[in-house]
């Protein structure tokens, strides 16, 4: 179709490119003709002579000399019969709202559209105001919507370059409209996976092969053209003529990057340990099932390991919970520096960490992965600039060897490193079969334990403690008995163990206490207590930072006298934490309790610290007791030596395991004060120990 277009502009680049939709063309051969009016002057000129009235007029409103009003002025009628295009945005509005505002049918960028394409929008512009197609400012409010919505939006013709793009796209993009349009979208768009970061094929490309909306994966990465990044999620819908076929795309894409990293933060939190960084016990379990899944379609071995830190707990005793801290952010990164990036390693919580070999890591892998482990966790770690010792204990199961799932392999190296603190800790042990006998006894145990403490499976005896001067009873020991419905009885010394190690000793020691304080205020109240009932008290609980408010409580709830309480702590739970303990100790004594220093000379026998402790009853451990009557003079000589140093200090002594008459003999005769063992009584429950001791007792009604 023919036709004579006005080209206002006083830009030359734009003149230059104009010039060439003059006709004919290789697909058309319309004869289009052009007349330009660079200044206000010349397009006057224009008007007012007889120059054929244009079929377009294309308008850039920025003419060196014209305000708008002027510009309107001098396009006279023409401006409001014919169709106008803008060309070029040129100021800070958006080319959409400067068109929509001159009443232009649309705008477009002169050096970014083919001369092909600028010849059939010209003409399609033409004809359609022929047609009377919508008014203007309609298509204008369309494409301001489009401008104007979050969403990136471009749209493409059927050879995939950009024929339209609003200002969301050129912003993402970070492109001006004239470097995009016309442009094939690809060169403006690399999209890549965003699991395997290989390049997808462009999704204009797919919609228009395929004649269908097409989505890439969410997440997809967007390379822009200045190279950076972002993730996009988008949808790509193919536009058909009006005979049905594909002839362009139109692409809507938003950024997704701050939700993704939102999303990705939560996501790297579940999976992993806050305090290290290191992956967590829910990420090592996936990773152990998926390497599982690995090694045995490959046939290959793996190694998993458990380590836990020696006498960490003596760490954050002694240095704080934030230097321990510190020791375990400092420990697993030498962990990590030990292994392979195929190797995962992780915390489990605690002290404790897991390491999985990649399949193919051998038995001799994971041996010389311990040597490693062991020299590089024992060099000092430097806490607040202080150098910090610790060493670990390792646990190693082998797959298929040691069991083919991952909590059957976990459990098993769990089990190897139990051993390897039994043989004394800082060492390593492979699993083997014959662990697991006592591992299973061990798990057991600890479930009993937590089914008897909601049951009545609990008792507590009493020892009593006798002067032996004249065998007075002078107090007693609360001691807890176990009677398990199917096993029986069950060894205080193994389930007392087995409480402590899996911390159940807590709720156990408050029980204990519980039933021994009400006990004494019954016999206190019937008058028949002499002396003090004695409760064991562990290390655990008395690092409860509340034990002492708990004893008080218990006092005041029972109304018992606080001196009808004795609490028997060890020497090594005292020692873990000299200055914590001294504390707690005083403040003990504060409330009016008494205690007793239990098993003395087998811990660390450390004589010094007694006289800054206020302790008021040590008991000597039966080991010194045993045959003391007829042992060798120099054993004779320590005793002695005990238990007059007890005495300068005005601490009363109670030997324990007193089995024989010789034995007490001797111990009254070297000035020992109280006895305590089977020679006098074995513990008993509570009816029989009244009945028995308390009842007859010099004293008692
Ligand atoms: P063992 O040689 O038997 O392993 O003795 P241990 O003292 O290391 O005792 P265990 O491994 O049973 O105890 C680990 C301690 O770690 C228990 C707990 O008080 C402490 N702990 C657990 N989580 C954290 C933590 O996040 N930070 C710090 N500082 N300590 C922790
Ligand atoms: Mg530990």
């Amino acid at each position: 179709m023919d036709m004579h277009v006005l080209a206002v502009t006083s830009d030359p680049a734009e003149r230059a490119q104009l010039e060439q939709i003059r006709g004919p063309a290789a697909t058309d051969d319309a004869v289009i003709t052009l007349q330009f009016a660079a200044t206000l002057a010349e397009l006057a000129a224009l008007a007012d002579g007889a120059a054929p009235a244009p079929d377009l007029i294309l308008l850039n409103p920025l003419l060196a000399d014209a305000p708008p009003g002027a510009l309107w002025q001098a396009l006279g009628t023409a401006g409001d019969r014919t169709p106008l295009v803008l060309l070029a945005p040129a100021t800070g509005l958006s080319p959409a709202e400067q068109a929509v505002r001159l009443g232009a049918v649309t705008y477009l960028v002169t050096a970014a559209t083919p001369r092909e394409l600028l010849r059939r929008l010209l003409q399609s512009v033409v004809v359609a105001t022929r047609l009377g197609r919508p008014p203007l400012d309609q298509q204008g409010q369309d494409a301001l919507v489009l401008e104007s919505i979050a969403d990136a939006v471009i749209s493409t013709d059927e050879h995939a370059h950009v024929s339209y793009c609003n200002l969301a796209a050129r912003r993402l993009l970070g492109l001006e409209v004239a470097q995009m349009l016309g442009r094939p979208i690809a060169d403006l768009m690399r999209l890549q996976d965003p699991k395997s970061l290989a390049d997808i094929e462009h999704p204009v490309w797919q919609a228009l092969a395929s004649g269908a909306v097409v989505r890439i994966p969410a997440g997809c990465i967007l390379s822009r053209p200045d190279g950076s990044e972002l993730m996009i999620e988008d949808s790509t819908a193919p536009i058909h003529d009006g005979r049905g076929r594909v002839c362009g795309v139109v692409m809507v894409f938003h950024d997704i990057t701050n939700a993704r990293e939102l999303q990705a933060q939560v996501d790297h939190l579940a999976w992993h340990d806050f305090l290290t960084g290191l992956p967590n016990r829910f990420a090592a379990h996936r990773h152990l099932n998926r390497i599982l899944k690995e090694a045995q379609a490959a046939g290959q071995s793996l190694a998993v390991m458990y380590l836990d830190l020696d006498k960490f707990k003596l760490v954050n005793d002694t240095l704080g919970h934030a230097a321990g801290d510190a020791l375990l952010v400092s420990v697993a990164a030498r962990l990590r520096s030990c292994f392979r990036v195929v190797d995962l390693v992780s915390r489990q919580g605690g002290d404790e960490f897991v390491v999985l070999m990649a399949p193919g890591s051998s038995r001799l892998d994971a041996t010389q992965a311990a040597q490693r482990i062991s020299a590089a966790v024992a060099l000092p770690h430097q806490l607040d600039g202080e150098p910090v010792h610790v060493g670990c204990s390792i646990g190693i199961a082998l797959y298929p060897g040691d069991g083919d799932s991952g909590d059957v392999l976990l459990r098993h190296a769990d089990t190897a490193l139990h051993a390897a603190k039994a043989a004394g800790r800082n060492v390593w042990r492979f699993f083997q079969q014959e662990l697991l006998s006592s591992a299973i006894e061990r798990r057991q145990l600890e479930n009993g334990l937590r089914q008897a403490l909601g049951s009545s499976e609990f008792e507590l005896f009493y020892q009593p403690k006798v002067r032996l001067r004249d065998g007075a009873l002078c107090g007693c020991e609360a001691l807890l008995r176990w009677q398990h419905p199917a096993w029986g009885w069950v060894d205080p010394a193994r389930f007392i163990r087995s409480a402590e190690e899996s911390g159940l000793i807590i709720p156990l020691g408050r029980w204990v206490l519980g039933q021994a304080v009400r006990q004494a205020r019954r016999w206190e109240q019937q008058g028949l207590l002499p002396g003090a009932v004695a409760v064991n008290v562990s290390a655990l609980e008395l690092r409860q930072g509340d034990f002492a408010d708990h004893i008080g409580s218990h006092l005041a709830q029972a109304g018992l006298d606080p001196a009808r309480l004795q609490l028997e702590l060890t020497e090594s739970a005292l020692m873990r934490d000299m200055h914590g303990a001294h504390a707690l100790l005083h403040r003990l004594k504060g409330i009016g309790v008494s205690l007793a220093i239990d098993d003395f000379g087998t811990g660390y026998s450390s004589l010094s610290y007694l006289a800054d402790l206020p302790i008021d009853l040590l008991k000597v451990d039966r080991s010194f007791v045993h045959g003391i009557d007829h042992a060798a003079p120099r054993r004779q000589t320590l005793l002695r030596a005990v238990l007059a140093l007890a005495d300068n200090l005005a601490i009363a002594v109670v030997a324990e395991g007193v089995e024989t008459a010789p034995e007490a003999d001797f111990l009254a005769a070297a000035g020992c004060g109280q006895g305590q063992g089977y020679f006098y009584s074995r513990a008993v429950d509570a009816r029989t120990f009244e009945r028995r001791f308390l009842a007859a007792a010099p004293g008692a009604p």
